[in-house]
């Protein structure tokens, strides 16, 4: 089963990616994850994506496409995938469907999160993540059992996204709401989008979700 969870930073996505990852043994595939590792192990493409993203841009679909395409090859992902930050724009959409096409691949569902903007900018000025293993949580709305390590590993370090702050949060809600968001749009007239209401909590959305594969 191939899918995207399509919304805004910090509707959930990456959140609601490794929960479905683990019950369905589908591969989150997370460019915004992929970027940011380029960026940390200091590759070419890292040190060209570092200041776009720090800014809140979008890097070049060429980049982006790139990634995907590649990433679609290998073999872990041959039970199914999950899309998360991808695609961001009518142009990476297209590119998408080109590739699947020569890939022999489909969409099986796209599932749109929609999440007020004031509800956004609180999770991500509250968002982090354990360093070690990438568990990902919430000052208010996902702490650790035990405050200061990590559930899953038992690491006690963890990080905050460089843009993860009040200023740039803001042009990336306004970036996602003039390129991204006509993509419901364009998912609409294929039959394959649902909506599920992220604002519930990550369990109900967990849920909602389940419900939407079941039926696709
Ligand atoms: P995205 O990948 O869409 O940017 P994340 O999954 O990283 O979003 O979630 C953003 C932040 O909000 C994280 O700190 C996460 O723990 C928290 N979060 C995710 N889903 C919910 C939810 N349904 N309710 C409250 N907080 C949530
Ligand atoms: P979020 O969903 O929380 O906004 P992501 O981790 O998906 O964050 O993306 C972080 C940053 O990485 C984006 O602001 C952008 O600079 C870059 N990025 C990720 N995915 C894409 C994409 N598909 N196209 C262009 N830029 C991307
Ligand atoms: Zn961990």
């Amino acid at each position: 089963m191939n899918l995207i969870l399509l919304g805004p930073p910090g509707a959930g996505k990456g959140t609601q990616a490794k929960l479905i990852e683990e019950k369905r043994g589908l591969k989150q595939l997370s460019t915004g994850d992929m970027l940011r590792g380029a960026v940390a192990q200091g590759t070419e493409m890292g040190k060209k994506a570092k200041a776009v993203m720090d800014r809140g841009e979008l890097v070049s679909d060429d980049i982006v496409v790139s990634i995907i395409a590649e990433r679609l090859d290998k073999p872990d992902v041959k039970k199914g995938f999950i899309l998360d930050g991808f695609p961001r724009n009518q142009a990476q959409a297209e590119a998408l469907d080109r590739m699947l096409d020569d890939k022999g691949l489909k969409l099986d569902a796209v599932i749109e999160m929609k999440v007020d903007d004031e509800a956004l900018v609180e999770r991500i000025a509250g968002r982090y993540t354990c360093a070690k293993c990438g568990k990902g949580y919430h000052d208010r709305f996902e702490k650790p059992k035990k405050a200061g390590v990590c559930d899953v590993c038992g690491s006690t370090e963890f990080v905050r996204r460089a843009d993860d702050n009040e200023k740039t949060v803001r042009d990336r809600l306004q970036i996602y709401n003039k390129q991204t968001a006509p993509l419901v749009d364009y998912y609409g007239r294929t039959g394959v989008l649902h909506k599920v209401n992220g604002m519930a909590d990550i369990a109900q959305v967990t849920r909602q979700i389940e419900d939407v594969l079941g039926r696709s």
